[in-house]
């Protein structure tokens, strides 16, 4: 057959050339080591867990090598494309510090590696397809789906192998004018990639995270070109990746069965392969044992989850860098309050297995990336959130912001932090009570103290109350009611014999702050007073007395 007349019969059109290309985008001027990545999502409108964790594992190398990390969308795929799923894509990924130095943006395509939206890239994948008939080793098909499915009904009835190669691939071998009066008659057709692998070979193959593999060839004759003339995935990664100059592709590992084929194209199209890091998926355990993280299955996959869910995003990114990188823990406690980018990520810490998500880890994660954040940082970051999901809240927290402030104040900037939130729904129940619309007694006070105990003890207190004490001295206050009523106001000489108290000055601190907070559990009583001011806490005081 004379593939040149195939060629121009098929591709008439293409007049530019794989040379031109080459020159079109060359290679990139980067020092050397300079790693070059990038994210490929499908605009399916649902982000994942998965997307990020692979957009963060190429963010980290690329800026890490002073490399260069770009957004493809890969939306060869028309049928899953929802209205708007690039911009909630972007958007998703720039909530979580994932930023491109190129690629598709909200407002186009910026860098001069695109267009960077492979639907507008059939020129470029023409040229490449054409190349690939003329070296005879692409060649088109023109079964139809019943035809295809026959075969796959024949292949199945014989308990043959699935797929298009063999003596299954009818439309391989067949003649020029067979070609051409199909083509006469306005017949759809694929593309086809000619396969000349067989699945009695094994190809060895090093991934940067898998290790070495071992990998059957493949023989399948794939779809290079849809009938529409759009790619399928493999071929517009060879051709993407080759001519976007990506060095280092991080991608799922569920293209692994499809790697050969992919390095059969790279080969076939004369390009060098990039290195490959796949990752492994995210799982959960599920009663004893461990299955994928499931769209259908499991909301905590959604992106969207976490921010309604009230996580910070800094508590997001750095739970997964926990789990991506095996050292991230210890290295975050020798180093409590260094950013987060100055750890140093490396695919070699990575888990060829995947790795296990788990939410209640996140939370822990997730208090003590809160319990380092400023005060002012927590006021920012709550009212973000309350202005989306907490309108209530919401107002209360920027009704006077400074008050706010010093409420989130209290407990932060020591070595040993209060670790409250996880999430910022914790926030309304921790500081309700210092809003006096939302205050209320929500406890009681134990059984087993005498309620004319409490009342004196709140007496006693009101009658030495003053709030220009520092806390030693409000303190002292404290012990000397506790002296007064028969409590101990040294807890070691109540624990050698507790039967010679009433009870101790813990429990004297209790009876104020029921009265004060409403709760038997509060941030520090000195602060809360404090913040609170003398008016409202002789209020509040006196009315639990009242109550008694
Ligand atoms: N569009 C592919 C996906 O969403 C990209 C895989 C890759 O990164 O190459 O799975």
């Amino acid at each position: 057959m004379d593939t040149k007349v195939l060629a121009d019969l098929l591709f008439p059109h293409v007049t530019k050339t794989p040379e031109d290309m080459e020159a079109l985008f060359p290679v990139r001027n980067l020092p050397e080591g300079a790693i070059v990545s990038r994210m490929a999502p499908s605009p399916t409108g649902f982000v994942h867990l998965g997307n990020l964790v692979q957009g963060l594992t190429s963010e980290r190398l690329c800026h890490q090598s002073n490399g260069v990390l770009f957004l493809r969308v890969e939306d060869t795929d028309a049928k899953r494309e929802v209205p708007g799923a690039v911009e909630v894509l972007i958007n998703s990924l720039k909530h979580y510090n994932i930023l491109f130095d190129e690629g598709a943006t909200v407002e186009g395509d910026a860098g001069s590696y695109g267009p960077y939206r492979q639907r507008q890239r059939a020129e470029i994948y023409h040229v490449y397809a054409k190349q690939l008939v003329l070296q005879g080793e692409a060649y088109p098909c023109f079964c139809t789906e019943e035809e295809l499915a026959d075969i796959h009904a024949r292949q199945e009835a014989e308990k043959a192998n699935f797929g298009y190669f063999g003596k299954w691939a009818v439309w391989r071998d067949r003649s020029l004018e067979e070609i051409k009066e199909a083509l006469d008659k306005g017949m759809p057709y694929v593309l086809r990639y000619r396969s000349t692998g067989s699945i009695e070979n094994k190809i060895k193959f090093t991934d940067l995270i898998k290790g070495n593999l071992e990998l059957t060839e493949n023989d399948i004759d794939h779809v290079l070109l849809k009938s529409d003339g759009i790619p399928t995935y493999h071929f517009a990664h060879a051709v993407d990746d080759h001519l976007m100059r990506t060095t280092h592709v991080v991608r799922g590992d569920e293209w692994l069965p499809t790697l050969p084929f992919h390095l059969q194209l790279f080969r076939a199209l004369g390009f060098r392969a990039p290195k490959y890091l796949h990752i492994g998926p995210l799982m959960k355990m599920d009663g004893e044992s461990k299955r994928k993280l499931s769209k259908r299955k499991d909301p905590e996959l959604a992106l969207s989850y976490y921010r309604a869910a009230g996580f910070p995003v800094q508590s997001v990114y750095e739970y997964l860098m926990t789990v991506l990188n095996s050292n991230f823990e210890d290295w975050r406690r020798a180093n409590p309050d260094a950013p987060v980018d100055a750890f140093k990520f490396s695919h070699k810490k990575m888990n060829p297995a995947g790795s296990l998500f788990d939410e209640a880890k996140l939370r822990d994660v997730s208090k003590n990336v809160i319990s380092r954040m400023s005060a002012e940082r927590v006021y920012d970051e709550v009212c973000d959130f309350a202005k989306d999901y907490d309108a209530d809240l919401y107002a209360h927290l920027t009704a006077d912001p400074a008050y706010t402030k010093s409420i989130l104040a209290i407990g932060r900037g020591g070595k040993k932090p209060r670790k409250d939130f996880a999430v910022w729904t914790d926030v309304k129940p921790y500081l309700d009570f210092f809003f006096d619309d939302w205050f209320k007694i929500a406890d009681t006070y134990p059984e087993n103290f005498d309620k004319e105990d409490i009342k004196k003890a709140l007496d006693l207190f009101l009658a030495s109350f003053d709030p220009t004490d520092d806390m030693n001295v409000w303190f002292d206050k404290i012990k000397q009611v506790a002296d007064a009523l028969g409590f101990a106001s040294d807890m070691k000489a109540y624990k050698e014999d507790p039967t010679a108290y009433r009870g101790n000055v813990a429990d004297v601190s209790m009876f104020l702050r029921v009265a004060v907070t409403g709760k038997l559990n509060s941030p520090d009583m000195y602060a809360v007073m404090q913040i609170l001011g003398e008016d409202r806490v002789r209020a509040r005081i006196q009315n639990m007395k009242n109550a008694l």
